[in-house]
């Protein structure tokens, strides 16, 4: 997650020790465990997950994401959305899925743009589906977005574990799953998402690819640290590339497991995804780094109390996609956001805007988006689309069309440079 500013609660520290004493006590059961399931443990674990603990976004918490930074980020993705669903041929049924939705700030935004542009959408029935695996992150984006008009489910077992409506009257449900969410014709957006999900590490050895493993300490027993796997395991025989160059990689099986969910999804339903996040195209190695008060952060120590994240492997992502989807990007996020017309909004915005204090804190958000060396080139856009959206225009034989009315694909917005004619 992009860790740039604020700092723990100091409420937050009380509880610490447990997420150490059960990984110790886990560890001494069952020896060392794959980076991949101390990750899992450490972020998602339903009692001491960091993602659990629910203060974590903001100025309160450890970092802070771009649908938190300005309000047209996600006002833009809501464009996005309404372009691709336009470039679909305008389905009656839209569903709208994020994973990993926050704050829910993003899908605020988004849903604004969407019942500011109603009268594009027509008739069409919008809903809303978050997957979020934090029952107190999924409470809060359920007063964001619903104003509280939102229920838990009576079982634990149910796919969908809160409902609510938001006050335009449009249905949110909650999921822990992708598997969760209904089939139908959707836009996945994904912010921040995959870099939250667990890698597995692998050392190229004399004897070959070996798993990093994490174990304890034997001279510090309260200390945790890394070793190499003497052996291969099951995920160092199969994810690691035959012809890989690297001599240290890291695959993060679960994100590619959820592409390949998209991917099948969008083939059969029709739809597109945007998965933005911080990354590289295969070619970084060691990206795995804590960030506890925007600061980097040890990732083994005092585990559960600093988020945990590594860069996307944008390239595994689209080896992962397989060819029943078309894969755009990455771009970078100043590209993207250049592409889909942030200067102009700017502008609308500060000719309405005569607050000085509003119009440097605007100036400022912008500037943290977009500038090269803050948000703009370390974050990347990735699209996964049905491939009819960049298909040539059939020529119809025998009809002597307009040639100016002939159907061309539309432009995907933000991957091409828009021109508004
Ligand atoms: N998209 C938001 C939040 C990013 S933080 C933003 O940009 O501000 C990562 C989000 O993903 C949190 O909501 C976290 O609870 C959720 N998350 C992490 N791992 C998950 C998993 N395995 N399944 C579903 N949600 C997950």
């Amino acid at each position: 997650l992009s860790r740039f500013l604020c700092s723990s609660s100091p409420e937050e520290s009380k509880s610490r020790p447990s997420m150490l004493r059960h990984l110790t006590t886990k560890l001494k059961a069952t020896g060392p465990i794959t980076v991949a399931e101390y990750m899992r443990e450490v972020l998602t674990n339903p009692v001491t997950g960091y993602y659990v603990r629910n203060n974590m976004l903001g100025p309160d918490g450890d970092f802070i994401t771009s649908p938190e930074i300005s309000q047209i980020f996600g006002e833009l993705l809501g464009v996005w959305i309404i372009s691709e669903w336009m470039g679909a041929g305008r389905p009656k049924q839209l569903q709208l899925v994020e994973l990993g939705p926050g704050k829910g700030s993003l899908a605020g935004d988004v849903l604004r743009v969407l019942s500011q542009l109603r009268s594009v959408l027509g008739e069409a029935s919008v809903s809303l589906h978050l997957v979020e695996v934090s029952p107190a992150l999924s409470l809060l984006q359920a007063q964001n977005l619903t104003r509280s008009c939102s229920q838990e489910a009576d079982s634990e077992d149910e796919p969908v574990y809160r409902r609510g409506e938001t006050a335009a009257g449009l249905p949110v449900s909650w999921y822990r799953r992708l598997d969760d969410v209904p089939a139908g014709f959707s836009i996945f957006v994904a912010h921040e998402f995959f870099d939250a999900l667990p890698i597995h590490k692998f050392q190229r050895t004399q004897k070959g690819w070996r798993e990093v493993m994490v174990d304890i300490d034997p001279d510090k027993p309260d200390k945790l640290r890394f070793v190499v796997a003497p052996s291969p395991t099951l995920a160092s025989s199969t994810l690691v590339q035959a012809d890989e160059r690297r001599d240290h990689v890291e695959v993060c099986a679960e994100g590619g497991v959820i592409v390949q969910q998209l991917s099948k999804r969008i083939t059969e339903e029709g739809g597109a995804a945007l998965i933005a996040d911080y990354g590289h195209d295969g070619t970084k190695t060691d990206t795995f780094r804590g960030f506890k008060g925007h600061q980097l952060h040890d990732v083994l120590s005092s585990p559960g109390s600093a988020d945990l994240t590594a860069d996307v492997d944008f390239s595994y992502l689209r080896r992962m996609a397989g060819g029943g989807v078309a894969c755009l990007g990455p771009v970078s996020q100043r590209t993207f956001l250049k592409n889909m017309g942030i200067d102009t909004r700017m502008q609308v915005l500060l000719r309405s805007c005569v607050d000085p204090t509003t119009r440097k804190q605007l100036i400022s958000s912008y500037d943290m988006l977009t500038n090269p060396i803050k948000m703009g080139e370390r974050f990347h856009f990735f699209s996964l689309l049905h491939h009819s959206r960049l298909a040539k225009p059939k020529k119809t034989e025998g009809l002597k069309l307009d040639k100016k009315k002939s159907p061309a694909p539309l432009p995907v917005a933000g991957f091409t440079e828009l021109s508004i004619s």
